[in-house]
C-alpha cells in the first residue's frame, strides 16, 4: 500500500471533524485517519460554553466529545495544537504548521467558524472578550461573578445565553442590541419579545435599536460601551458575540467555490470529488426547502454533514436527509427549533405564553408547517420534526386545539 493510499485527513477537530473520524470507523472504514486541530484539547462541545461551562456545572471532562484515550484506542491519529496551513489538490497533499506534509485521498473539511469581529475603537482593551472556544469560555467566567458587570454587544442566542449564566453568577448584564429585537436574525418578533420581557424580569437590561461608537477604557481595560445615542453602559467586560463569519480561506485559496461557507452538495461534497466539507465552515443545499443554501452552525448539522461525508467515504448509501433543529438553554428555559424560521406568511401560537410553555408554528401560504419554535414543549418540538420533515399541511384552528395532542396533529 503507498503512503497515501486510504488515507482520510480530516482538518479541523471540533464537533463536525471528531464526529466524522468516529463514524468513519463505526461505518468500517480500515485506513488511516489524521484529525488535525489547531486547539490544544481533543474535540470537544462548544454549547456548554455559554451556559453550564460558564455557569461553572460542568467539569472539563464532560465538555469532550469522546474521552481523549478514545481516538488512540480507534487507530485514529489525533494530532492537537497542529493546524492544516494549505492544501495541494494536484498532488493531495496538505501541509502543516509544523512544517510536515501529509497525502490524502479523502480530505474531509471541518474548520468551524469564528466569532465575528466589529472595527471599533477599544476593540483591543484588556476585558474585551469574544466567546468561541474553551479557552475564552475560561476567560470570560473569570470575568463574571457577584458586583461585576458584563455589557454583551449583540442579543443573539450566544448573547443571551452568556447574559443568562452571567446572571446566575450573581454578575449585572446588559445587551446591547442593534436592531429592534434580539434574535432578529434567527426567531420570530413574538419569540424575540418573550425572551426580552424573561431577560428583563431576570434584571438583564436589554437596549434595542442601539448603535454601539466605541469601546471606553481606562489604564488599558474596558470601563464601558459608548452609544451613538451619547449614552454609556459601564462595564468590567465586554463579550462581543455579533455572529461568526466561516473558516473558509484554506478552501477558498485551494480553488475551492465559497460563498458565505464552503459550498457543498447534499452529501457533503466540495467541487473536487476528493475534498469534503463539514459543520459551520459550508453552505449547503437544505433539502425540505427547495435546496436553498443555507449556512447551518448548529450540532445536529455537524453530526448529520459527518454523516454524509463518512457514508460517501465508506461507499455507503447517502443517510436520508435530517430536518435541521437547533437548541438554546435560557434560565429555566428550553427553546427548541425545528425547520428553518423564514418566510412564513402565518405564525400560530399553540399553548399559552403567559405559562412559559408554548409553541409558535411557521406555516406557508398553503398550510405547510415550515418550522416550530418550541419554549419548555418537548411534545411540540418533537411532533414538529415529524411534521415538518413530512411537510404537513396543518390549519390554524388545528394547531391551537390544545384537545388535540400532537400525535394526532403529527399522524
Ligand atoms: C458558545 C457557543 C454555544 C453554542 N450553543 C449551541 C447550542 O446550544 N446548540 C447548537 O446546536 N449549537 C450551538 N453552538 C454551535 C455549535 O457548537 C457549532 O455548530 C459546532 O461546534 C460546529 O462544529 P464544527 O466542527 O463545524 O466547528 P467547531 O466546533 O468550531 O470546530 C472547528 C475546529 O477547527 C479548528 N480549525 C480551524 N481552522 C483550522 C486549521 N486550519 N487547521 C486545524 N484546525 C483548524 C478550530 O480551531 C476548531 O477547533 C454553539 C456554539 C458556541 C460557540
Amino acid at each position: 500500500m503507498s503512503e497515501a493510499e486510504n488515507h482520510v485527513v480530516i482538518a479541523g477537530a471540533g464537533h463536525a471533524g471528531g464526529s466524522a473520524a468516529a463514524l468513519l470507523r463505526q461505518m468500517g472504514w480500515t485506513g488511516a485517519i489524521t484529525l488535525i486541530g489547531e486547539e490544544p484539547l481533543p474535540p470537544y462541545q462548544r454549547p456548554p460554553l455559554s451556559k453550564a461551562w460558564l455557569k461553572g456545572e460542568a467539569d472539563a471532562d464532560s465538555l469532550l466529545l469522546r474521552p481523549a484515550a478514545f481516538y488512540a484506542g480507534a487507530a485514529i491519529d489525533l494530532r492537537c495544537g497542529t493546524r492544516v496551513t494549505g492544501i495541494d489538490r494536484a498532488a493531495r497533499r496538505v501541509s502543516l504548521s509544523d512544517g510536515a506534509t501529509l497525502p490524502y485521498t479523502h480530505l474531509v473539511l471541518a474548520l468551524g467558524a469564528r466569532p465575528r469581529r466589529i472595527p471599533l475603537a477599544g476593540s483591543t482593551l484588556a476585558g474585551v472578550l469574544e466567546l468561541r472556544s474553551a479557552a475564552d469560555a475560561d476567560e470570560l467566567k473569570a470575568a463574571l461573578g457577584p458586583g461585576k458587570r458584563l455589557a454583551v454587544i449583540g442579543g443573539g442566542y450566544i448573547g443571551l445565553e452568556a447574559a443568562a449564566s452571567a446572571r446566575a453568577l450573581g454578575a449585572e448584564a446588559t445587551v446591547i442590541e442593534r436592531e429592534s429585537r434580539v434574535l432578529a436574525r434567527v426567531a420570530c418578533p413574538m419569540l424575540s419579545h418573550f425572551f426580552e420581557a424573561h431577560h428583563r424580569t431576570r434584571g438583564v437590561e436589554i437596549l434595542v435599536d442601539a448603535q454601539v461608537e466605541s469601546l471606553v477604557g481606562a489604564h488599558g481595560h474596558v470601563i464601558g460601551v459608548r452609544l451613538a445615542d451619547g449614552r454609556q453602559v459601564h462595564a468590567d467586560a465586554v463579550l462581543v458575540g455579533v455572529g461568526a463569519v466561516a473558516n473558509e480561506e484554506l478552501a477558498r485559496e485551494a480553488g475551492l467555490p465559497c460563498d458565505n461557507g464552503i459550498l457543498v452538495d447534499g452529501t457533503a461534497r466540495t467541487e473536487d470529488p476528493a475534498i469534503f466539507a463539514i459543520g459551520d465552515c459550508t453552505r449547503r443545499p437544505l433539502p425540505l426547502y427547495g435546496d436553498r443554501l443555507w449556512r447551518l452552525e448548529s450540532v445536529p448539522n455537524a453530526l448529520e454533514q459527518a454523516k454524509q461525508a463518512a457514508a460517501a467515504i465508506c461507499g455507503k448509501p447517502a443517510p436520508s436527509p435530517e430536518v435541521p433543529w437547533f437548541w438554546s438553554d435560557q434560565y429555566d428555559l428550553r427553546l427548541q427549533i425545528v425547520g428553518i424560521p423564514f418566510d412564513a406568511a402565518e405564525i400560530v401560537l399553540r399553548g399559552d405564553m403567559t405559562l412559559d410553555s408554548f409553541a409558535l408554528f411557521h406555516l406557508a401560504d398553503d398550510g405547510t408547517v415550515l418550522a416550530v419554535e418550541a419554549v419548555n414543549a418537548a411534545q411540540e418540538f418533537m411532533g414538529g420534526r415529524r411534521i415538518v420533515a413530512k411537510r404537513k399541511r396543518l390549519n390554524p384552528a388545528q394547531i391551537r386545539d390544545m384537545s388535540l395532542t400532537m400525535q394526532q396533529l403529527a399522524a
